[in-house]
């Protein structure tokens, strides 16, 4: 599932090819996806220019020249490409909008759970949510700290809690939390000034770093190209489980935790 570095890295894939392009034609083969694609969303996209193309969380916001905002998510399994227009349809292209250079960006969902919409700005922000987002200059030691306060829930439930901090899924909480050595199922409001500390700075090291990597083509992710990111390699113990740590060479140890996997070293991480 797409997480905040591989939304980052379609972006940045797609932003210097389609910003300041027009939209000649959208077309629309499947409305069943998250939310279902609106009847009024081919006429709002169509005879726009993209003036930008930005990310908030998982969230892609495209501002139109006419106010409104394209905002789209990748959900499960949804990939967005830039290719030559006019290419026979694949299986799961549900939307396609082609530019005035005559490409088109596609969007591919196997499993339908992307979103696809033109709202108004206050309406797309009310989408995008409140969660806080952990590239932002505003994630900091006393931010998370104050995020965590009276907090019942474990770190790793907090880290993937969307309407906190936007953008952090399984895979990158696994990594975030290994690199700042902290158990998974610590309870947040147990954590320190000193924990936040190396929660905040583990986050922004390992989201840069698969960022720089293109992301982690687990499944079936891929960039706005098509092209696979490689982080997956350097994954420290997501999906490691029984494999030796890479830090201590102990094995690491999977458990779940809110109903997803969990993998961590009981020696690296307390
Ligand atoms: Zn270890």
């Amino acid at each position: 599932m797409p997480e905040l570095p591989e939304v980052e890295t379609v972006r940045r894939s797609l932003a210097p090819e389609i910003v300041g392009r027009v939209v000649r034609a959208v077309e629309v083969r499947e409305r069943r996806l998250r939310g279902g694609v609106a009847r009024s969303f081919a006429g709002a996209l169509r005879g726009r220019r993209l003036a930008g193309l930005e990310r908030r969380g998982k969230f892609l916001l495209a501002p139109l020249d006419d106010g409104r905002t394209w905002l789209m998510h990748l959900g499960m399994s949804g990939r967005l490409t830039l290719g030559p227009g006019g290419a026979p349809g694949r299986r799961h292209d549900h939307v396609v909008v082609t530019l005035d250079d005559g490409r088109a960006l596609v969007y591919n969902d196997p499993r339908r759970f992307g979103r696809m919409a033109v709202l108004a700005p206050a309406r797309a922000a009310a989408e995008v949510g409140e969660g806080a987002d952990p590239l932002a200059v505003g994630f900091t030691t006393e931010a998370l700290h104050a995020l965590t306060r009276r907090r019942r829930a474990s770190i790793k439930a907090l880290l993937m809690d969307q309407r906190r901090i936007a953008g952090v899924g399984n895979i990158y909480a696994n990594e975030i939390l290994f690199h700042a050595g902290i158990r998974p199922r610590r309870r947040a409001g147990r954590l320190g000034r000193a924990d936040c500390a190396r929660v905040v700075a583990a986050t922004r090291a390992v989201l840069a770093d698969a960022i720089a990597k293109g992301g982690s083509s687990i499944s079936d992710y891929r960039d706005g190209f098509g092209r696979e990111g490689w982080f997956q390699l350097d994954l420290a113990v997501y999906d490691r489980a029984g494999e030796p740590c890479r830090r201590c060479g102990g094995a690491v140890r999977s458990c779940v935790v809110v109903g997803r996997s969990t993998f961590y070293c009981p020696r690296c991480q307390r």
